[in-house]
């Protein structure tokens, strides 16, 4: 397929670098020239512009900080509605963005004929790398059926959580759970660690009983027992902590919109705001470490 693929950051690079892989041709665009420059060394072609991009495209795939870069990118003038005429290209956001302009912008993509599918991911950038992502898609199941090709080429484990959005709600329900287990893990680690109890002995006591969870067995956030987890890096990301926060921040926006009671998820959100203000670039484990710093009387 011809591609174009708008946002080359350390998502959208390497994930453009799979579809290419793949097969496929990628013109790609980033306000960023050095995106750019990335994208072309790595044997993509260059566009100048949004609507050079699309000019021939059979897929759209954008991968933005936020949604208002997406709205912005497909609804504003230069966008990709207003330069695709009467083409109809299969649309796909990858990016990670609130659940009300995922379902917005499907709208108006719907409204003129466009199949959109709400597509985000987790794995990283070495899961974009190695195009092993997980993809949770939201969007008709003819749109889904039409961009499995793409999602094979890029990622593992595609699955389609329902209409437009569900997608994205899927992503920030499962990073709500997962920010909220984190803190919990690193809690529960930290008061270990003032009771004056070994890592090691918590770890093969609770690894193996109702203490378990993903957060303690495969990405301890203390250093030792998981020697593949970013603790035993200096909490090199992995998932860096200000991408937690935004998710936290987008789930409780959604919490706000439905009237959902989240009080765990607001408490995590509040949380991983103070732990960004020290350690945003870092991964979001580091969470223990920022508590292991602090007293109680830090905290109230
Ligand atoms: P990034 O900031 O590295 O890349 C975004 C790119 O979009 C940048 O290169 C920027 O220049 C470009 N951009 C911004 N506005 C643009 C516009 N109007 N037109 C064209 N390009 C534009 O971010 P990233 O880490 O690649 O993340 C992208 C998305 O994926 C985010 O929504 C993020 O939450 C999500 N995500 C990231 C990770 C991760 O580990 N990095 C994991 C899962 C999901």
């Amino acid at each position: 397929m011809e591609v174009a693929f708008i946002g080359l950051g350390n998502m959208g690079r390497p994930m453009a670098a799979c579809l290419m892989r793949d097969g496929h041709v990628v013109h790609g665009f980033d306000v960023m020239r050095e995106m750019l420059d990335g994208h072309v060394s790595d044997g993509g072609r260059a566009a100048a512009s949004v609507a050079e991009a699309v000019r021939n495209a059979d897929a759209v795939v954008t991968m933005l900080p936020a949604g208002r870069h997406v709205r912005e990118v497909f609804t504003g003038s230069g966008g990709i509605f207003a330069s695709l005429g009467d083409r109809k290209p299969l649309l796909i956001d990858s990016s990670t963005i609130d659940v009300a302009t995922a379902r917005d912008v499907a709208a108006a993509a719907a409204q003129r004929g466009l199949d959109m599918l709400d597509a985000p991911v987790s794995g990283g950038s070495a899961g974009a790398t190695a195009g092993t992502l997980t993809f949770m898609v939201g969007g008709p199941e003819t749109a889904f059926a039409r961009a499995a090709p793409l999602f094979k080429a890029m990622g593992r484990n595609i699955v389609h959580c329902g209409a437009s959005g569900a997608g994205q709600a899927a992503k920030i329900c499962n990073n709500m759970m997962l920010g909220i287990n984190m803190i919990g893990v690193a809690e529960g680690i930290a008061l270990a660690q003032r009771l004056g109890l070994d890592l090691r002995k918590l770890f093969e006591v609770s690894s193996t009983s109702s203490g378990q969870s993903w957060a303690l067995t495969k990405y301890c956030p203390a250093p030792g027992p998981v020697p593949e987890s970013p603790a035993n890096r200096d909490y090199v990301a992995g998932f860096a902590t200000a991408l937690m926060l935004k998710d936290l921040s987008l789930a409780q926006a959604a919490a706000e919109d439905t009237g959902a009671p989240t009080p765990l998820g607001a408490q995590a959100a509040r949380i991983y705001d103070r732990v960004a203000r020290d350690y945003a670039a870092k991964d979001f484990s580091v969470v223990f470490k920022w508590l292991s710093e602090k007293s109680r009387e830090d905290l109230t």
